[in-house]
Order: structure tokens, then C-alpha cells, then sequence
């Protein structure tokens, strides 16, 4: 089938061609996943019983934390077939490993060769892919054999150096980058320093992951705006789950990420795993399609977001989802009020003269969250202090205690442990730490 074209068909037929990726992905980790082994085998009827698409909600969830306590137990077909290990991080902060046959590396190839074809990028572009290509990352991996895979060219800058990644810019003329929101600020400055523009670059779309750049309502959020001041180019933002080997990317109308419906099968979840109507907020929760490393069944990726299943203005009928509108095991509460760090994070951005932050959350002596908003500034004055207070006050609607520090002093706080792949604004520390499960 010209997987192009997939997402362009009836709503009834994408249904029907998930419903049959389902009932396959089920025989298929019913026989070689020792996990599911046990689960399904003992109910082979539940195979028998999808019939439609929302017959998914018979089947069981899988959580981070089963996956860690068993992680060997996800790995399909035996060793021989494994070609790639790579990771992300557990609930305890320990890896889990996420295992790769060579069809999964082709699978990765195809997503990301739709993801960045939504978003328009074409054989004429050239890429720069400025995000991690080691280090058991699999996004950057999978950028690399999707954008190629779409024929257009790439150069793998990685992370570092950024006045080197500047030259590049300005001898190789990339049309699109890929690489997370803060990144790409801190390039427009090193640009500026090589003598370019960022506003003359021939940049023309930068496909950002990792951090929202939207609001709830689609409109650029603090972060994008900035970028966009600084980088007038088109931005798209893309999400990623790495256990689950996939990508959802915003398209031109920049109305939502589309998912690759015979990839993957995503449900928004309540807290009591129910299923939520359209565009309403809740977990985000998958089944992989087409997997044979480890597949995954309802998996809870802890992301919370919304879904669309209307027709987009690009004509595609596969489903949407929201931006991230953050972590579930991060949320935070202050009298009764849910809040995310990235709405505070929002609110902080916004305020000028403040150059870093972090967001501490401990366990107060009334055991309720007591939250402290670590402000790095180049003068510590009572007034900036005063204007992040009123912007988060307006922005999120709830009151934290903020600290003024020096930049150097949270700039440790950011980087403190090591060896991480982004600076952590998030700093959760209590006691009874709602570990996500
Ligand atoms: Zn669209």
C-alpha cells in the first residue's frame, strides 16, 4: 500500500486496518513475547473477540513499572533477532531497554519518513538533525533513517558545540532542522555570533521535540513565541515515544500531531482507565502495530494530552493528538488545584530578566506539595521576583514560593547528577514521591 495515501482514507477504513494490526499484533505477542505469553495465552478468546476498534478496552494495560520489573520478558523471538538495544528512563530512574528487530528499524524509517513528510519536507531539503544520535537514544536514529529514507539529505550535528553547529549553518545551508525548542534559541544566538542572522538563514521549518511550544488551543505558548521572535521560521512540533517506536507530527495546519494508524492505536485515558471523549484531557496511552522486538499492549506513557478524530484541513483522517500538556507523575497539587511544571515553566518564561529556572517540589509539613520556583537572574531584584510571582499567579492560578538565585547557581541545579540528556527543570523531590506506575 502507498503508506502516503493510508492516512488519507475513510475513517472506516483506517479503523478496519487498525482492528486487523491489532488482532495480528496480539497472535504475534501471544506466541513470542514471554510476557504476554502468560497474559494472553491463558485467554486466546480475547483475540477472537476484536471486532472493533473499541473492543482494545478488553484488553489489559501494561505500566513503565511492569515493563522494568520484567524487562526481559518484553523481548521477543530470542537474541538472534535483536539488531538494537536502546533506552529510556524508568520510573526509579533506571533504564529500561527497549530491543529492535532489523523490520522495527525499517518501521522507525517508515514513521519518521511520514512524520516529516506531514510536515512538509520534501528530497529538495537539506536537514540538520541537532539532537542526541547516541547514548541508547532512539530518536535521533530515527530521524536519521526516516529524513533519508524520505531522499532529502541530512548532516548529524548531535547536541554539542553549538559555535561549531553555527559554522555549519553558514557553510552548508541547511532548509530544515531538527532539534528540541532550547536548543534551537541557543543556536539563533551562536548565529548571530558567526556573523549570520537567524531572520536571512535559509532555514525555512525547524521540527522541535521534547518541549511544547503550544498552547491547549494550538496558539505558540511562551516557549514558541520566543523562538519565533528569535527564528522566524515555520515550527512543527513533533512527539515521541520511545518504547512504543513512534512519532506523531504536526502537519501544516498545526492543528494537533497525526498519528500512523497501522503503526500504532493511541487512547486518551481518566485516572480510573476509562476511555475520555474527544478532546478531553487524560493519558495518552498506546498499542504498537507492526512491532516484533517488544510490542506493546495499552501501554501508559504517562503524557498528558488530548485526542482529535476529525478530519484535519489536510485532508487526513488519521487521529490527532494535543500538545503535551505535561507528566502525570508530575502533576502537583496546591490546595486542590492540578498543576503541571510546564504550566508554571510557561509563566516563568515569560517574565523577563529571569535566564534559567527550576521547579523543586518537596513534601510539606503538612504532608501537602510545597513548591519552590528557583529563579535565575542576572540582578537579583525584589521586582523580578514580584513579576514571576503575578505571571504564574495569572498564568497557572496557583501561588509557590519563588527564590531568586544566580544564574550559575541554577545552571547546577540543572546539570546536577550527569551524564543527562536535557537540563532538568523538574526537580521532584517527595516523600511520598507518586512513583508512575
Ligand atoms: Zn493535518
Amino acid at each position: 500500500m502507498n503508506t502516503r495515501k493510508l492516512e488519507f482514507k475513510s475513517k472506516v477504513q483506517i479503523e478496519n486496518i487498525q482492528v486487523e494490526y491489532l488482532k495480528e499484533t496480539m497472535k504475534y505477542a501471544s506466541k513470542y513475547s514471554p510476557f504476554y505469553q502468560k497474559k494472553l495465552k491463558k485467554n486466546l478468546s480475547l483475540i477472537e473477540g476484536i471486532k472493533k476498534l473499541s473492543d482494545i478496552q478488553k484488553l489489559p494495560i501494561t505500566t513503565k513499572t511492569q515493563i522494568q520489573k520484567n524487562n526481559r520478558n518484553f523481548f521477543c523471538n530470542g537474541v538472534e533477532n535483536i539488531v538494537e538495544i536502546v533506552s529510556t528512563t524508568g520510573t526509579t530512574g533506571e533504564a529500561v531497554f527497549i530491543a529492535l528487530t532489523r523490520s522495527d528499524l525499517s518501521r522507525l524509517a517508515l514513521n519518521e519518513q511520514r512524520s516529516f513528510y506531514c510536515a512538509g519536507v520534501t528530497k529538495n531539503d537539506i536537514f540538520h538533525i541537532a539532537v542526541t544520535l547516541d547514548n541508547l537514544f532512539m530518536a535521533g536514529m530515527a530521524y536519521y533513517l526516516g529524513i533519508t529514507q524520505l531522499g532529502a539529505t541530512v548532516f548529524r550535528a548531535g547536541m554539542r558545540n553549538v559555535k561549531k553547529q553555527s559554522q555549519f549553518i553558514r557553510q552548508l545551508s541547511p532548509t530544515g532542522i531538527v532539534t528540541v525548542p532550547s536548543f534551537l534559541l541557543r543556536l539563533a544566538d551562536a548565529i548571530k555570533e558567526e556573523g549570520l542572522s537567524s531572520r536571512k538563514s535559509i532555514i525555512k521549518k525547524a521540527v522541535l521535540v521534547g518541549e511544547c511550544i503550544r498552547e491547549q488551543d494550538f496558539s505558540l505558548n511562551r516557549l514558541g513565541t520566543l523562538i519565533h521572535e528569535k527564528w522566524p521560521v515555520d515550527l512543527y512540533s513533533t512527539y515521541g515515544n520511545s518504547e512504543c517506536g513512534i512519532s506523531f507530527c504536526e502537519c501544516k495546519e498545526k492543528k494537533g500531531a497525526h498519528e500512523h494508524p497501522d503503526l500504532i492505536i493511541s487512547e486518551i485515558l481518566d485516572d480510573d482507565d476509562n476511555p475520555v471523549s474527544d478532546g478531553k484531557i487524560g493519558e495518552l496511552v498506546l498499542t504498537t502495530l507492526q512491532t516484533k522486538g517488544m510490542p506493546l499492549l495499552r501501554y501508559k506513557t504517562g503524557d498528558v494530552t488530548f485526542k482529535l478524530t476529525e478530519k484535519c484541513g489536510c485532508g487526513r483522517n488519521s487521529s490527532r493528538i494535543g500538545p503535551i500538556l505535561g507528566r502525570k507523575a508530575q502533576m502537583m497539587k496546591f490546595k486542590g488545584v492540578k498543576v503541571y511544571p510546564k504550566t508554571i515553566e510557561n509563566a516563568v518564561l515569560s517574565t523577563d530578566g529571569v535566564t534559567n529556572h527550576v521547579i523543586e517540589v518537596y513534601t510539606g509539613d503538612d504532608y501537602l506539595d510545597r513548591v519552590v520556583v528557583k529563579i535565575g537572574c542576572g540582578r537579583k531584584t525584589k521586582k523580578i521576583k514580584k513579576e514571576v510571582l503575578r505571571n504564574i499567579e495569572a498564568y497557572a492560578r496557583v501561588t509557590p514560593e519563588v527564590e531568586l538565585m544566580s544564574v550559575n547557581e541554577v545552571d547546577r541545579l540543572m546539570t546536577e547528577g550527569g551524564n543527562r540528556r536535557k537540563m532538568r527543570m523538574f526537580i521532584d523531590n517527595r516523600k511520598n514521591r507518586m512513583n508512575y506506575d
